[in-house]
């Protein structure tokens, strides 16, 4: 039995050493990333589901590696999360965002919304209301322009800092967003005492609503709630027709998905904004 066991022991701890090797080579690299320009945005239009128009985008951050090619974010963000790198991937990626919203408005697009992902270490660590101020004077945006994009979790935590800065930023005019919402440990009353402005319905609700055995009762309780507390509602991961009238039927304001749009290169949203509407 030693034996026979021994092979493949030895098999799995030397699969486990190169799993850690090639985390221990992204994390590495992911430190220089920011200074080599492998870090860019991609933008995800939200469309107003009355009406179809685009009516901002979602920032979403890349890492182009130089042999490891695309490395998606559900990879690198945790890694930054961890390592603390967040923090200034987050920065730039809002530098970046604030920059490119600056562009569409100057091409006429005034009533865009960015939104912007935010990591619950970027409370914690440096001054982010002192930082987003900066960047929003640099660009002559206003406020009202930016949304953060925040998981239940963060408001789950509830510090005290986490609070204050939601604050600071709502009092500044900008909007804040739950994440994700639903899949979090929330009472929906909570949403009552926090300084909100938005709910974004999480993609597996939307899915539900084309399933065979369709259960769109939390959905629809969902944007019940929301819409009864005067929050806006998005729906995330949007990708059939069915999923749009049902959303629509129901009072969800706003979607996103591939059905109106991956996140794509900004010369791409560029003419995507300048094509209009969706439908
Ligand atoms: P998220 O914030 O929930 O972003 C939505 C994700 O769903 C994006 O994945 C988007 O491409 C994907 N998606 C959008 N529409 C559809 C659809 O119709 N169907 C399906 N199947 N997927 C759809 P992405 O870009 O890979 O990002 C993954 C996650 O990484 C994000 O989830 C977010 O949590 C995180 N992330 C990305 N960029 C940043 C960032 O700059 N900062 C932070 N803190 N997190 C980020
Ligand atoms: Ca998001
Ligand atoms: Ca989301
Ligand atoms: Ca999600």
């Amino acid at each position: 039995a030693k034996e026979e066991g021994g092979p493949s022991f030895r098999f799995f701890t030397r699969g486990m050493n190169e799993a850690a090797q090639q985390r221990l080579s992204i994390e590495l690299s992911l430190r220089k990333a920011l200074e080599r320009g492998e870090i860019f945005v991609h933008y995800q239009p939200k469309v107003d589901l009355s009406c179809g128009e685009i009516t901002g985008f979602e920032a979403l951050a890349r890492w182009h590696h130089p042999e490891l090619g695309l490395i998606p974010p559900d990879t690198f963000i945790p890694l930054a999360e961890k390592n603390g790198l967040i923090v200034r991937i987050g920065e730039w990626v809002l530098r970046a965002a604030c920059a490119q919203a600056r562009t569409w408005i100057d091409e006429g697009f005034s009533d865009l919304c960015m939104a912007i992902n935010l990591s619950s270490h970027q409370f914690t660590s440096g001054n982010l209301t002192s930082m987003v101020k900066e960047v929003l004077d640099e660009t002559e945006l206003p406020p009202s322009c930016l949304e953060f994009e925040i998981t239940e979790g963060i408001l789950m935590e509830r510090t005290e800092k986490t609070m204050r800065i939601l604050s600071e930023l709502r009092d500044m005019g900008v909007r804040i967003s739950i994440d994700d919402f639903g899949t979090g440990y929330s009472s929906l009353g909570y949403l009552k005492r926090f300084p909100v402005n938005t709910v974004k319905i999480d993609r597996s609700f939307v899915r539900e609503i084309d399933s065979p055995h369709e259960d769109a009762a939390i959905i629809k309780a969902i944007i019940a709630v929301a819409r009864n507390l005067n929050l806006q509602v998005v729906a995330e991961g949007v990708e059939s027709h069915r999923q749009t009238e049902f959303l629509l039927a129901h009072g969800c304001n706003e979607a996103q998905g591939f059905l109106f749009g991956k996140p794509v290169h900004p010369d791409e949203a560029s003419l995507m904004l300048r094509a209009g509407r969706w439908r």
